[in-house]
């Protein structure tokens, strides 16, 4: 029966989203679902999630409720499924009432397959009358980690998802979704959702078609107005950590004439919803923003992502980066690291009203994310590490470390001097300091606690202060020391380093070269973008939903000369070809 459930499902896939198969991440999650099982599934950004409830939603008998905590996001959604013929709604608080009272009508009369809801929107009456009388196949919890305390997004709201269910006549199957999820708020949405013996698929963290890229000590401003202008087609975002940092850098790229957009609290919900809209709909290529942007933003185009600012967890970071490419097409990750960040989120942490233990903890989390800035090894193997996955490989072949990484060379010596100054220091002092006494530092603090009497004091003269201090951050990032989670942190020797002390280990560190990429892009793909642009202004849509970037690369890929072959192109379903196929097939056959 599930077999014949999946060739329908697969039918509906090709019929509607254009798409030949699913990806191996998304076959199983659709495969629980139609057995009939709760499921929860965690896949990164991009990883095509809806789909995997969108389908088993068409297939059973009554409606899929779709709980999602953003109304951007939700109109985002329905919007793109109403394009590809998908009977799809959404209740939430943006709607007059005459507009939702038209809607609920609607759904009581059987009208949708899938409806969005806010979790708020759970416990108003009309909403549960008519819900109590139409069949509720599947609930689907998107962004499920808003459940958990220990995410990073909680929502109180949601803890009203359960009750809600276990009010329902008939309890329907239960999923939720989530792209980030360590083991704990794993466990808070099994248990918090009471999902019954739930089938748990996760799918690697790995992203390969995004590119890391970790930026220490350049100018910032330089650095982007640099890469805008090597860049000027390409829709990006620049996470900033404030808003005062937000008003300064979108004045400055101004200034250089560059076309940028901004988004934060402080801007007036018109100005912020014309901010977003220029963004969504390609009219703004690039938008300078804190974290309140994006959580909504399903745009698959988005080519680069910039953090101006180090966020304060690898959680956060993965989850902002990662809106780069969801098309799975090319995008870059770039973070933008100065010490002084460190300092903000730690100042942000100690300020917040949070208790001590949960201050700990962030800052815990805090010093995971400045070892990302830190590294010398792959980026993504840290990453995919973090989140308790094994890279398949050591190196990616697709992030600052592994493409400037020529040769590897020999820092043992080094490496030596660092460990036996912070042991002939007590391991009772901070970064600074040892670095202070290693560089054989005047300073009074070095003197009065007499380190310059040290044996280690001056051993690294030669160098520079700031390459002392890198070197030893490179060295905490790799485990071989810990800086302890106190107000003042210390640093301390970790086992590796005895070994190399005691000369059983070496340490390696690779060599930099330039990386070169070369840019160009197809012409075909140009003229494609500018039709699709054109339509999407006309149909007043945003252009990633008339085709995403990826259908129109494998559009230059198939080059279709017929309606029928138009069709063989990844994205293209019945009700798109219909609507949009002629013309995309015209500009091909002129620009060939
Ligand atoms: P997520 O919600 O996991 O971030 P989305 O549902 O937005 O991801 O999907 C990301 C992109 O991948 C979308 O452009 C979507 O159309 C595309 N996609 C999803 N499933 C498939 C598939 N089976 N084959 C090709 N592309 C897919």
């Amino acid at each position: 029966m599930t077999d014949s459930y999946f060739e329908q499902a697969l039918l509906l896939l090709r019929k509607f989203y254009g798409y030949p198969s699913f990806r191996p991440a998304q076959e199983p999650v659709v495969r629980s679902l139609l057995a009939g099982h709760d499921t929860v599934a965690i896949m990164p950004t991009g990883a095509g999630k809806s789909i995997c409830f969108q389908i088993p939603a068409l297939i059973f008998p009554g409606i899929t409720l779709v709980i999602s905590p953003l109304i951007s996001l939700m109109k985002d959604q329905v919007d793109a499924l109403s394009e590809q013929g998908i009977a799809a709604t959404y209740i939430n608080s943006s709607l007059s009432m005459k507009e939702s009272g038209a809607r609920l009508d609607a759904i009581a009369r059987g009208k949708y397959k899938l409806i969005y809801v806010a979790p708020e929107r759970l416990d108003t009456g009309y909403f549960q009358y008519i819900l109590e009388h139409q069949p509720i196949s599947m609930v689907a919890v998107d962004e499920a980690h808003c459940l958990s305390q220990w995410g990073h997004d909680f929502r109180p709201s949601y803890r009203q998802i359960a009750p809600f269910i276990a009010g329902l006549p008939r309890r329907p199957l239960v999923t939720a979704f989530t792209a980030t999820a360590t083991p704990e708020v794993r466990d808070d949405i099994v248990r918090l959702l009471d999902l019954h013996h739930p089938d748990i698929h996760v799918s690697g963290f790995d992203r390969p078609n995004l590119y890391f890229e970790v930026q220490r000590g350049v100018d910032k401003k330089t650095f982007i107005t640099r890469y805008l202008k090597d860049h000027p087609d390409e829709s990006g975002i620049i996470y900033a950590a404030t808003r005062k940092e937000v008003d300064k850098l979108y004045e400055f790229l101004k200034k250089k004439r560059l076309a940028v957009g901004r988004y934060h609290a402080g801007l007036s919900d018109q100005a912020r919803a014309k901010a977003q809209d220029d963004f969504l709909y390609d009219n703004l290529q690039v938008i300078v923003a804190t974290n309140a942007f994006g959580m909504g933003i399903d745009k698959s185009n988005v080519r680069f992502v910039i953090h101006y600012n180090m966020p304060k967890n690898i959680e956060a970071y993965y989850q902002e980066a990662g809106r780069a490419g969801r098309d799975g097409e090319p995008g870059e990750c770039i973070l933008l690291f100065s010490p002084q960040d460190t300092m903000t989120q730690r100042y942000l942490i100690n300020v917040s009203t949070e208790d001590e233990q949960r201050k700990i903890h962030n800052l815990s989390k805090l010093q995971k994310m400045v070892d990302y800035c830190h590294t010398p090894d792959c980026l993504r193997a840290f990453i995919i590490r973090y989140f308790g996955g094994v890279p398949e490989k050591d190196e990616c072949d697709n992030c600052s470390t592994c493409l400037s990484a020529d040769e590897k060379e020999d820092i043992t010596i080094p490496a030596q001097m660092v460990f036996s100054c912070v042991y002939r220091m007590h391991e009772r002092f901070g970064l600074t300091l040892v670095a202070q006494v290693l560089k054989g530092s005047a300073d009074q603090r070095v003197r009065q606690l007499h380190f310059d009497e040290l044996s280690t004091y001056g051993l690294m003269k030669n160098r520079k202060l700031a390459d002392i201090k890198l070197l030893i951050q490179r060295f905490i990032a790799t485990d071989y020391l810990a800086l302890t989670e106190s107000e003042y942190p210390v640093i301390r020797l970790q086992p590796a380093a005895y070994d190399v002390l005691k000369g059983r280990r070496k340490v390696w560190q690779a060599v930099p070269k330039k990386v070169e990429k070369a840019p160009a892009t197809p012409k075909l793909f140009d003229y494609l973008r500018t039709l699709r642009k054109d339509i999407a202004s006309e149909n007043h849509i945003p252009p990633y939903l008339v085709f995403s970037d990826a259908t129109l690369r494998d559009m230059c890929e198939v080059q279709p000369t017929s309606l029928d072959e138009m069709l063989n192109v990844k994205g293209v379903g019945e009700r798109k070809l219909e609507r949009f196929g002629q013309q995309f097939l015209d500009c091909i056959r002129q620009h060939r």
